[in-house]
């Protein structure tokens, strides 16, 4: 497991690599958004720690071009309540963020509870297949062996979200990533498909409610207990 540090500030980069490293958990620095991209081109990490403010572009620019290469989970660096209220607003889908000034125990904490939920999502992809099996090939999804009769952008988005458990994706992202440069796209297309798969998917067990709604962020598929 790799966390990919980005952070001008040597200070505040040397505190972090400090308090990971002592806790035996591997990282790497960089200190601009190219060296960013560069270094996840070269080896993907699991986890990036996102400043904000970086010399040569903003991290909520970053954040949109490391989502498109990569599916590391992504922490914001926030320094002011502003860049909070607007990695909030922005409804980015970011894994989390961490206000500075922090203590390296509770970065610390915070990083290692990620990376356990990575790990949990990378050992057990076969306890969401048992629940969903999504064939690729065909572009069919079945629930409880049950074929479920979805649209093409239904498809789209319930394939990405159960393949990626726990990951929060924002409505900007799915309009990226499920509708792509379709012109014919509204604000609210992506929550009436949200709402005709949670139908489809209580029609066959009308306890089942996996697909989260993430208050300002966006939206995520829980695996059910
Ligand atoms: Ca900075």
């Amino acid at each position: 497991m790799q966390v990919l540090i980005v952070e001008d500030e040597p200070a505040i980069a040397d505190t972090v690599v400090y308090a990971l490293e002592s806790e035996n958990i591997s990282c790497k620095w960089v200190t601009t958004g190219h060296d960013a991209l560069d270094e996840i081109h070269k080896q993907k990490p699991e986890l990036v720690l996102l400043d904000i403010g970086l010399p040569d572009r903003n991290g909520f620019d970053l954040f949109h071009s490391i989502r498109q290469i990569c599916n590391a989970s992504i922490v914001f660096l926030t320094s002011r309540h502003s860049e909070i209220d607007q990695v909030l607003g922005l409804e980015l889908g970011a894994d989390d963020y961490i206000t500075k000034p922090f203590s390296p125990r509770v970065l610390t904490a915070r990083v290692r509870t990620h990376l356990r939920r990575i790990q949990a999502t990378m050992e057990t992809p076969s306890e969401s297949a048992l629940l969903f099996e999504h064939d690729t090939e065909s572009q069919r999804i079945r629930l409880r062996g049950i074929a479920l009769d979805l649209s093409r952008y239904e498809y789209g988005v319930l394939s990405l979200l159960i393949e990626h458990p726990e990951r929060i994706y924002s409505r900007d992202t799915l309009m990226d990533l499920v509708w792509q440069q379709s012109a014919d796209s509204f604000d609210r297309t992506v929550d009436t498909h949200i709402k005709t798969i949670r139908k489809k998917i209580k029609a066959i067990d009308a306890e089942l409610d996996p697909i989260k709604t993430r208050r300002g962020l966006g939206y995520a598929y829980e695996v059910p207990k």
